[in-house]
Parts: structure tokens; sequence; C-alpha cells
């Protein structure tokens, strides 16, 4: 078993706490059978608020995949041990230009080699604390996104957004 951290890295424009939005946000990314090597084909939605059975009654995981080349089942699961949802990407970690974890899957058989930001976040005014819930980051886009914070009578946006996978 392999624990891996995503994290990511990105320009905020007045902007904190940027982080995916609702615990039902689907993950993507890219997985890879560390038996065989072969990659999935597409990439892979996971969902932390869904399980699937592993064969044999061992439990249950949010991923369970069957390598189409070794017929392997392998699973991923999020590690309920790092805080989701209390992980976010600060106005501190843009300033400072680093990666910010903001989750940890436990892999079994397979590892993970690329995350796609694509989906809906949420993100906060950094001095006005007003919340944006529909952040939008797609590929369309180019990963990027902006807004008007009314209240702080700024212009807000996220840019130069970066993904990375690492041992946690
Ligand atoms: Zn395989």
């Amino acid at each position: 078993m392999v624990k891996l951290a995503v994290s990511i890295k990105a320009q905020l424009e007045a902007l904190t706490d940027l982080k995916p939005a609702g615990e039902d946000f689907n993950w993507m990314f890219k997985v890879k059978c560390t038996s065989c090597r072969e990659e999935h084909p597409n990439w892979v939605g996971i969902d932390a608020t869904e399980t699937r059975d592993i064969s044999g009654s061992r439990g249950e995981a949010n991923l369970v995949w069957r390598c189409q080349m070794c017929k392997r089942e392998h699973t991923v699961s999020f590690d309920e041990s790092f805080k989701r949802g209390s992980a976010v990407y600060t106005f501190e970690d843009s300033e400072e230009q680093r990666f910010a974890k903001l989750a940890v899957l436990e892999c079994r058989g397979c590892e993970l080699t690329e995350f796609d930001t694509n989906g809906v976040w949420t993100a906060k005014g950094a001095e006005s604390g007003t919340v944006f819930d529909e952040v939008e980051l797609s590929n369309e886009s180019g990963n990027e996104w902006s807004d008007y914070d009314e209240k702080a009578g700024t212009s807000v946006s996220i840019m130069e957004v970066e993904t990375k996978i690492a041992r946690a």
C-alpha cells in the first residue's frame, strides 16, 4: 500500500481557502497499475462519499479497479485520518508560491499519476470573507477563474493552477 498526497499550487488574487466544493467532489485522476505498469485508458473519478465492495469480502474502497491487462483488482481510498474538507489552499500558500496538500489517498496495487482540477471549487475573499461557492475550474477555461468581490471592491481570480502527486 502506498499513501499519495494530492497537492495544488495556484496564483490567488484577493482569495483564500480554495478547496473542492462539497464532500462529494469528483476527484479526477490518471491511474496506473503497479503490477504491469498499464495505465487506465480514461480519467477516473473518485468520490469520497461513494464506496464499492472489494471482491472476496475484503471490505470497501472508494475505487475498485480491475486492470484490463493483468486482471488484478486494485483499490484506492481517501485516508480518513487526513482531514478532508479542512485542507485548503490559502492566500499565504499562494504568496509563498508553494504547493499545499488537499487530500491523501491510500492506493493498493496501483498509483495515481495525475490529478485534474476539473470541477466546482469554493474560495473566500482574503480580506472580506465573501464566499464564492461556484468557482468552476475547467480545462475549457484553462483552469483559470475570475470574479468581482463587491464587499472588498476588488477583482478576485485564480490563475496558474498546478497539481502534484507525491508520496505522503
Ligand atoms: Zn495490471
